[in-house]
């Protein structure tokens, strides 16, 4: 099943502990849908500005990705600059200069709106309102977001995820939204509000599912490679929903496999700056990992005999 990703295209320049990248391809979309074009035909929609390399598009179109929707600007393309000390799980952001995102008006076209599986991506949440008032009812609808528009446009961030299926956020940001420390009562008061399903990134220690009816935890994966995490959110989501979208299967045991999917796609792309580890990633690789996830997190029943 064809999957619909909206979202920002970026050129970003990040500074690690392990170097600094000016200008690279960038983006919540950009890292989602080349997350998800591993497992699904995806199609993206953000803005680019003239400045944007042709050379990054020619990638995303090797990547089998849909760009005939994608929203050509005049105007600088929009630009995120960061940095990770040793946490990485904690993006401090040095600069976001929206150019062309701040004019982006998104309009879907008549042969996209019926996606059956749409992915907003972190977004204005007032843009990602206006992409869901022309989509006809996806069979699965997920969001994500950040702290910026948290902090900016609560209120909006309210309604989207009162229509959404699935919201994805990071620990942080979460238990700063819903105020609370908690994050299983963090995720219980977003639930309340009516979406379906929320999803915990808590970075390099794994990801908690929460819906109505259960509680999953995917495990942390022994990360040694670690070298930028821009993105990993991003990609996350891309594998989550590329994998649904591929398999077209809503059980709860699949949702657990995208789940961790995600995960997958996310330990990978860590691994390098920009979309360079995803660029060399083969499909064997991705079934390699699915099954070092499952290993760790395996445990037997007790034994009676061992009972307390
Ligand atoms: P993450 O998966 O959270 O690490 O997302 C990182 C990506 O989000 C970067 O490539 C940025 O270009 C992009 N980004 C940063 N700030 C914003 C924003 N305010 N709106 C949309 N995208 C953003």
């Amino acid at each position: 099943m064809p999957l619909l990703i909206i979202g920002s295209i970026a050129l970003d320049s990040i500074k690690t502990p392990f170097g600094e990248k000016k200008e690279i391809l960038g983006g919540s979309a950009v890292y989602a849908s080349v997350a998800s074009s591993f497992f699904s035909p995806t199609a993206l929609i953000g803005p680019v500005g003239k400045d944007f390399p042709p050379e990054h598009l020619d990638f995303l179109k090797a990547r089998g990705i849909d760009l005939s929707a994608l929203h050509r600007m005049e105007g600088p393309t929009f630009r995120w600059g960061g940095y990770y000390e040793y946490d990485m799980n904690q993006a401090h952001t040095l600069e976001t200069k929206l150019n062309v995102l701040a004019q982006f008006d998104p309009k879907i076209p008549e042969a996209l709106t019926a996606s059956p599986y749409v992915f907003l991506a972190n977004l204005d949440p007032e843009l990602q309102l206006k992409i869901i008032s022309q989509i006809k009812r996806p069979k699965m609808l997920a969001a994500d977001t950040m702290n910026f528009w948290i902090e900016s446009k609560r209120d909006v961030l309210h309604e989207v995820i009162k229509k959404v299926d699935f919201i994805l956020m990071n620990d942080a940001e979460i238990r700063q939204f819903m105020e609370t420390p908690n994050l299983p009562l963090a995720a219980s008061r977003l639930l309340k509000l009516g979406c379906r399903g929320v999803i915990v990134k808590k970075g390099e220690h794994g990801a908690l599912l929460f819906t109505q009816e259960e509680h999953f935890s995917a495990p942390s994966y022994p990360q040694e490679m670690l070298c930028d995490p821009t993105g990993a959110g991003d990609s996350f989501a891309g594998g989550f929903m590329g994998y649904l979208a591929k398999t077209n299967d809503l059980s709860p045991e699949n949702i657990r496999k995208g789940v961790i999917i995600g995960s997958v796609m996310a330990s990978f792309n860590v691994e390098d700056f920009s979309l360079d580890r995803l660029k060399r990633l083969k499909h064997k690789e991705i079934m390699q990992r699915f099954e070092e996830f499952r290993r760790f997190s395996r445990f037997e029943a007790l034994l009676e005999e061992h009972a307390i």
